[in-house]
């Protein structure tokens, strides 16, 4: 079995789930006491979330770059960036590191691409919503068209995001907030939607919405272990 080195902390709350995820599916596979090889570098997100809010992208990228070269000498076979957002500076980590990175959006898209869906709608913070990283690699590389909420709708997400779900609170109008923004995008001709950030499977699930949802957490997760046991 091969090293999965994590970088978590983006928050907490969904590496927690990353960590829980990885073990449940290789026990799965090699049943028995197996249970996951990996490293986990887990920052603090204050620090994180206050660069990105100063939109200090390069400050973050040169962090972003040192810790998954950290995690490669301590001996990961392969770096999984526990975030869809901080997939920003995806490219970079990958040309400054000898080992595989495990692309989120790539992984979602596969995912995307075995439901046939050709548009689907994309939650996340308003940096995955509204910048190019993102939504441009699945559709340039994989001919899906992506669709974003509104700009209020993006601004409640992102709020909710941040002040709620990266701190461990679920709170049920929040869901409903969730809801109706995903019956908006189902309307617009999203045919699947994308819970792009890896907390909001803590608020939304599948049970909750009547076309397919891509959980990013679990997506990423599992695609990690399945190149961990190649
Ligand atoms: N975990 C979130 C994501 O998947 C947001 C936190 C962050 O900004 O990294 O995008």
């Amino acid at each position: 079995m091969k090293t999965i080195g994590l970088i978590g902390g983006m928050s907490w709350e969904s590496s927690h789930e990353y960590y829980r995820i990885i073990n449940e599916k290789v026990k799965e596979e090699l049943g028995g006491l197996h249970s996951a090889r990996l490293i986990l570098y887990s920052v603090d997100f204050e620090e994180i979330q206050l660069l990105q809010h100063k939109n200090s992208w390069e400050e973050l990228t040169r962090k972003m770059v040192d810790i998954a070269k950290k995690v490669e000498n301590t001996g990961a076979d392969m770096i999984v960036i526990c975030t869809n957002t901080m997939h920003k500076m995806a490219d970079e980590v990958q040309k400054n590191i000898s080992v595989p990175l495990i692309h989120i959006a790539d992984a979602t898209a596969e995912a995307i691409r075995d439901h046939g869906l050709g548009k689907v709608g994309l939650l996340g913070t308003r940096f995955t919503m509204e910048q190019d990283f993102y939504k441009k690699r699945i559709s340039d590389k994989f001919g899906i068209d992506v669709i974003i909420p509104d700009e209020k709708e993006r601004e409640l997400i992102h709020k909710i995001l941040y002040s709620e779900l990266c701190l461990g609170k679920i709170i049920e109008s929040s869901k409903s907030d969730f809801l109706k923004v995903i019956d908006n995008l189902v309307e617009k001709g999203a045919g699947g939607i994308i819970l792009g950030c890896t907390e909001i499977p803590l608020i939304v699930n599948q049970k909750d919405v009547p076309v397919p949802v891509f959980d990013t957490t679990a997506i990423h997760a599992e695609k990690a272990v399945k190149e961990a046991l190649k």
